[in-house]
């Protein structure tokens, strides 16, 4: 017997070769978690004693079918035996499906798990359905394959909706999904078209974010547009960050970058006294910031246009103090980046 590691908090299996797997029937190979008190998963119990099983059951009770080989009515069956009168919505408590394989289409629409729901590694052979299911403790679907499509419209996730390393096959849909925790898709792959709601493309990015590989510069690039557009999806933030951008460069020249008067030209020379040729060297002074009344509606008018220039990529020719040439330079930088960007996040709106 293997020892547990240090602070392992499962349990050891008192008899791990015998009785929590299916004693297969004709599957000899079927790794089925057992319906106890029986010897076999769900899928190889006998009619009689899963006839048993399902009148047991009562809304809201746990159910363990890992590695259990469900078909579509075995798992309609299922459901239909923890159906709430009340609601009419089948109810699961701690629902345990690792490593599933659902052979037929697997139903779980307006299905309610109370408890903590694991699909992690599951098989969904067919098109898995999770319409309207409410999930209100954590769902996990770590490593699950959907092999067809899955549907999650108007599913809600109250707690943390695990997708990590989940391969979605032909089609994925989480239209109006509500995601209240953390949704994780790390890894998850999606092998065709993929509906996503509207608020959620925003987190779906975000995840992509945090998973980017530090050595691609682009990625860098693309993450600092994500940022500031709030993905392409908020044109709000593109345009409140390009509206700061533009208050904070205004007074930034009203402060320091726009000089007090026009600089004075100045010629500086000597006259020979033999009557010779003058030379003269005519030279302009370094405009500078005047000593007071530096936040007037005449400076701001000009710090104003001098930005307006900016947003447009255009030189406003204004003299400008030497802090003032440089913050017209950032300007001319960063405030058209920030205008583009509102540009395509409203024409991102439009187009959705
Ligand atoms: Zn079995």
């Amino acid at each position: 017997m293997t020892p547990s590691p240090p602070g392992d908090p499962a349990p050891p299996d008192p008899a791990p070769s015998q009785g929590s797997h299916c004693d297969g029937g004709a599957d000899p190979a079927c790794r089925g978690r057992i319906v106890s008190p029986h010897q076999s998963c769900l899928a190889h119990l006998d009619a009689r004693r899963r006839q048993e099983y399902f009148a047991g059951l009562r809304p809201g009770d746990a159910v363990d079918h890992r590695d259990t080989a469900l078909d579509a009515e075995l798992l309609a069956r299922l459901l239909h035996s923890v159906r709430d009168p009340a609601t009419g919505r089948p109810t699961l408590g701690t629902a345990r499906f690792e490593g599933a394989g659902f052979t037929g289409v697997a139903d779980f629409g307006r299905t309610t798990f109370t408890r903590p729901a694991y699909f992690n590694d599951a098989t969904f052979h067919r098109d898995a359905e999770f319409t309207d299911t409410s999930f209100e403790a954590s769902a996990f679907f770590g490593g699950a394959r959907f092999i067809h499509t899955c549907d999650f419209a108007g599913a809600t996730f109250a707690k943390y909706a695990g997708f990590r390393r989940a391969e979605f096959g032909e089609w994925a849909g989480f239209e109006s999904v509500i995601f209240r925790g953390t949704a994780g898709f790390l890894a998850a792959r999606f092998g065709g078209q993929l509906a996503l709601p509207y608020t959620w493309v925003y987190g779906e990015m975000e995840m992509r974010r945090h998973s980017h590989s530090p050595r691609d510069a682009e990625r860098w690039l693309l993450q600092a547009y994500w940022l500031l557009s709030g993905y392409g999806l908020r044109a709000s933030r593109a345009l409140g960050w390009l509206a700061l951008a533009m208050t904070t460069t205004v007074l930034l020249l009203m402060g320091f970058g726009l000089p007090g008067s026009a600089p004075a030209l100045r010629a500086s020379g000597t006259l020979p006294s033999d009557g010779g040729p003058v030379t003269f060297e005519i030279d302009q002074e370094a405009p500078r910031n005047p000593a007071e009344n530096r936040f007037t509606s005449k400076r701001f008018e000009k710090a104003l246009r001098v930005t307006l220039d900016s947003v447009v990529f255009r030189s406003s020719g204004q003299d400008l103090t030497t802090t003032g040439a440089y913050v017209e330079m950032a300007s001319r930088f960063t405030e058209p980046v920030l205008l583009g960007l509102g540009a395509l996040a409203v024409r991102g709106r439009i187009k959705r």
